[in-house]
């Protein structure tokens, strides 16, 4: 059976009113409304609407050699001996707008160091994004404290600031809310229900490179906001991160514990050491492929969001793909991920998976978010773990396990597809072809369904 050809008065019709005063300069082929319905899908054998390639990750700029050679021949390749990571964190804090920044080894670092600072100490219980890289959770069991989730809000994929308020505890210390794909969180709601409960406010930004909340960048809006620099990343080095804070004793603070503790800046010097810590530190070599890689941020963001602006107002007009709506207050997003909703209830109930895999045939590359990880084994894992048993109650333990249900997050999980951000780095031909491509499988759903 072939797929239904939708006529362009039953397309208008699936389509919201609003659209339609954009829909009248584009092709037919973006409506889904029958252009592709006479061609065979890529993965039923016929021919793949994207036939190119796409930007690779990262960007080598060459311009960058001779410093790097010049630095590993000095064998100053620590950040006690050199100067390229203090001259990074200055430009990085410059860049972003905020008072001091903390060079960290990593994203993972940067986020632990950020807890300690803070004082999320053992047993105690910190409210946390389920829709997340597993990194943000990991940070928190560092700490030997709880992580408690707080619901996914499912249209904009981010911490509901609205479903705090019922996740606090007496141990609850803090909040890390994470502006996941870059796409900025509702600041000023969990600022508030963390004043109102004198609760310490963490950002995960580790994908919020120069993104905007009433036009303030993330990661300057809250106590402190941690960045990484990982190889996938905007501003990519191998491995990397930062903290970014405009107290400067937290600051301090921040520098000392990651720095085996040793007392730094304005902290009362000590003999021996008076404080933990541990070698979170950014290595020479990092903070100089930082500096190069960092020239092209800018330029490459206005190219991301200039693509993702386009794809959203051409892919909401395929009938069940919905792009992701940006939260009260956000201002500017950097699309660590290009992400949209999939509605399989209107592809003929075609599994997600199905769908990207007909996607991936006609050569786009997409994939699904992430997992339902508030379900993964890490949580028994380390809740029957001896340490866990010491610190935290039967009872509590099985509330959190009670609580443990997120109908927002699950949904996001069920529903989302991601491009990754180097696709957005590329043509408008291109972002054409990931438009078609959907629009495609939309047409011959039916076929897709039977396979
Ligand atoms: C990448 C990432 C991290 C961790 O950063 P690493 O540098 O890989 O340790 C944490 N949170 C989020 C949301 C991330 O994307």
């Amino acid at each position: 059976m072939k797929a239904r050809k939708f006529t362009r008065r039953e397309v208008i019709a699936t389509t919201s009113a609003g659209a339609i005063g954009t829909m009248i300069n584009w092709p037919l082929n973006t409506l889904g409304s029958g252009t592709f319905a006479k061609e065979k899908l890529a993965v039923l054998g016929g021919e793949k609407v994207h036939k190119g390639t796409w930007p690779s990750w990262p960007v080598w700029d060459q311009t960058a050699e001779k410093e790097i050679v010049d630095m590993l021949r000095s064998g100053r390749w620590w950040r006690g001996n050199g100067e390229y990571v203090e001259i990074f964190e200055k430009k990085y804090a410059e860049l972003m707008g905020a008072k001091r920044c903390l060079a960290t080894a990593s994203g993972t670092t940067a986020l632990m160091t950020a807890m300690e600072t803070l004082g999320v100490d053992a047993g105690d219980e910190v409210l946390v994004s389920p829709y997340t890289f597993i990194a943000t959770y990991n940070a928190i069991f560092f700490h030997k404290a709880l992580p408690v989730f707080v619901d996914t809000d499912p249209e904009t994929f981010l911490m509901n600031p609205a479903k705090i308020d019922e996740k606090i505890t007496d141990r609850t210390v803090a909040i890390v809310p994470v502006h996941i794909y870059g796409l900025p969180v509702d600041m000023d709601g969990v600022n508030k229900v963390a004043k109102a409960h004198n609760l310490k406010v963490i950002e995960d930004a580790c994908q919020a490179w120069l993104a905007e909340y009433r036009g303030k960048k993330t990661g300057t809006l809250a106590d402190l906001g941690c960045f990484s620099f990982q190889n996938s990343k905007h501003i990519p080095a191998g491995e990397g991160g930062a903290i970014l804070g405009n107290d400067d004793d937290v600051m301090d603070r921040a520098n000392a514990i990651h720095n085996c503790g040793r007392p730094y800046g304005k902290m009362k010097p000590v003999a021996g050491y008076p404080y933990r810590g541990g070698n979170f530190r950014m290595q020479q070599s990092q903070a100089l492929i930082l500096l190069s890689q960092m020239k092209r941020i800018i330029a490459d963001n206005d190219k991301r969001l200039e693509n993702a602006l386009y794809l959203d107002k051409k892919l909401k007009e395929i009938p069940g793909i919905i792009p992701v709506k940006p939260a009260s207050g956000a201002t500017r997003a950097v699309y660590h991920l290009y992400p949209f909703r999939y509605k399989k209830e209107v592809f003929n109930n075609v599994p997600r998976e199905k769908f990207i895999n007909a996607l991936v045939a006609e050569g786009i590359p997409a994939t699904g978010g992430y997992g339902k990880q508030n379900k993964d084994l890490l949580f028994e894992e380390a809740f029957n773990s001896r340490g866990y048993k010491r610190l935290f109650s039967e009872a509590r333990l099985k509330k959190w396990r009670d609580e443990n249900s997120l109908p927002g997050n699950d949904q996001v999980c069920d529903e989302v597809v991601t491009i990754y951000q180097s696709n957005l780095l590329a043509s408008k031909a291109d972002m054409d072809d990931i438009v078609n491509a959907v629009s495609k499988v939309y047409e011959n759903r039916a076929e897709l369904a039977k396979s």
